[in-house]
């Protein structure tokens, strides 16, 4: 799917910068989410970090997690990539980026990434037309896969 452009170190370390200019505090526990977050591929949500965390022997609290997640969004590392159905937040991390856009399955949870050239196009259009900025974008079509359906 999508490799890494950059190191995952160097990303810690830009996370650790941004945290400074924060004046938040930077703890272990908040790097090693850091990291699994940075190494983990695909979509993923908050309590898959925490058992990838534990399997390797690390704790790290659910406080901290939900706290430290937020940060990497608004650092840029990472982005709530689609909401199901229900509350939950899945997630993936913003290295080797390609803005893909998502459907989602509602019977068996499949999850099929796509990109569009057209839709891109469509996008740029849009906001000419409304003057608009667009800071972030969020695209995702609920349905049944062919699987499914
Ligand atoms: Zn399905
Ligand atoms: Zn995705």
């Amino acid at each position: 799917m999508r490799e890494p452009t950059v190191s995952i170190e160097s990303q810690v370390e830009q996370f650790i910068g941004w945290l400074r200019t924060k004046k938040l505090k930077v703890t272990q526990e908040r790097l090693a989410l850091v990291r699994e977050v940075l190494a983990s591929k695909g979509h993923f949500e908050a309590e898959d970090l925490q058992i990838r965390l534990r399997a390797q022997g690390r704790r790290v609290s659910k406080p901290t997690i939900y706290r430290t997640l937020p940060l990497l969004i608004e650092s840029g590392l990472l982005r709530p990539s689609f909401l199901t159905g229900e509350r939950q937040t899945y997630y993936e991390n913003t290295l080797g980026d390609d803005k893909h856009e998502h459907l989602i399955c509602v019977a068996c949870g499949r999850i099929i990434e796509f990109t569009s050239e057209r839709l891109e196009e469509a996008l740029v259009e849009v906001g000419r037309k409304h003057g608009f900025i667009a800071q972030k974008r969020r695209i995702e079509l609920f349905g049944l896969c062919e699987y499914c359906g």
